[in-house]
């Protein structure tokens, strides 16, 4: 959602805010995709976005977020490793952790099944081996 706030100009600036369910997390991640939405949403109205905010459900609280350069540079990075791993052409594998139990991908990614390193092939080896 972007709410529009007004400049002492008395022009509008864009205010993007990101709802989440839960509560805020340990890593940067709400923080970079809001970051992300700003970056677009300024190449795309040329203009300039300098903080927006993160709503958590779960503690009915809201945060501001300061778009710095640090957390563009971050955002950044992030954008071009995401290219990059699209133009390999590979799927990383899936680890599982605390947060796979609330992500709405769960069912299709399978995580405990699919993820880890040993590949299938040793698994199937053992049982071939017999106790
Ligand atoms: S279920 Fe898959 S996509 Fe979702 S957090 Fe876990 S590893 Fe990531």
């Amino acid at each position: 959602m972007v709410e529009f706030h007004r400049m002492e100009n008395g022009l509008w600036r864009p205010f993007p805010v990101e709802y989440k369910r839960g509560k805020p997390k340990i890593d940067d991640c709400d923080r970079v995709q809001l970051c992300a939405q700003a970056i677009c949403l300024e190449e795309m109205l040329n203009l300039e976005i300098p903080e927006g905010a993160l709503f958590y459900g779960q503690i009915r609280r809201r945060e501001d977020v300061i778009f710095d350069q640090e957390l563009r540079t971050e955002t950044e990075d992030i954008a071009r490793k995401v290219h990059a791993l699209i133009d390999s052409g590979s799927t990383p594998k899936p680890q599982f952790s605390k947060k796979c139990e609330k992500c709405s991908l769960l069912e299709l990614c399978m995580p405990r099944t699919c993820g880890g390193k040993k590949p299938v092939g040793n698994y199937l080896l053992k049982a071939a081996e017999g106790p």
